[in-house]
């Protein structure tokens, strides 16, 4: 059974429906991307005279690059799906009754649901 996603990590290229993002447009799936990130991020500030005087600098990271924690539903805005590995899958090549779609809802704090893609894809879409 293939699990599809609704966007794509930018450090290791796999699907992810939960993650961080920063500046809209920069995609970490876990905390291991995450900190991979954070590390090339400090690298590449190293030699800026905010971040070596902040106090707190992962606080200062995460400002400067408008840091959000967030999960994405079926509803979100997407031109195409991505499969675990980060394969692209346009809507005519989603398997429908078989194809399932990970997405997140926000409850309490971010929760990672699935459910089947059935051919009822405008439902889903609701
Ligand atoms: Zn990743």
């Amino acid at each position: 059974m293939r699990k599809l996603y609704l966007r794509q990590c930018d450090i290791c290229k796999n699907g992810m429906s939960l993650g961080y993002i920063w500046d809209d447009s920069y995609y970490m799936c876990g905390e291991y991307c995450y900190q991979t990130a954070l590390i090339d991020n400090a690298l590449w500030f190293s030699d800026n005279e905010h971040f070596k005087n902040a106090e707190d600098k992962l606080e200062w990271i995460q400002e400067v690059n408008h840091q959000l924690y967030v999960g994405w539903e079926p509803q979100d805005n997407w031109a195409w799906l991505y499969t675990k590995e980060g394969m692209v899958v346009e809507e005519h090549e989603i398997n429908f009754g078989e194809d399932t779609l990970v997405y997140a809802e926000e409850e309490d704090d971010w929760v990672v649901k699935e459910t089947l893609i059935t051919d009822d894809l405008e439902e889903l879409l609701a």
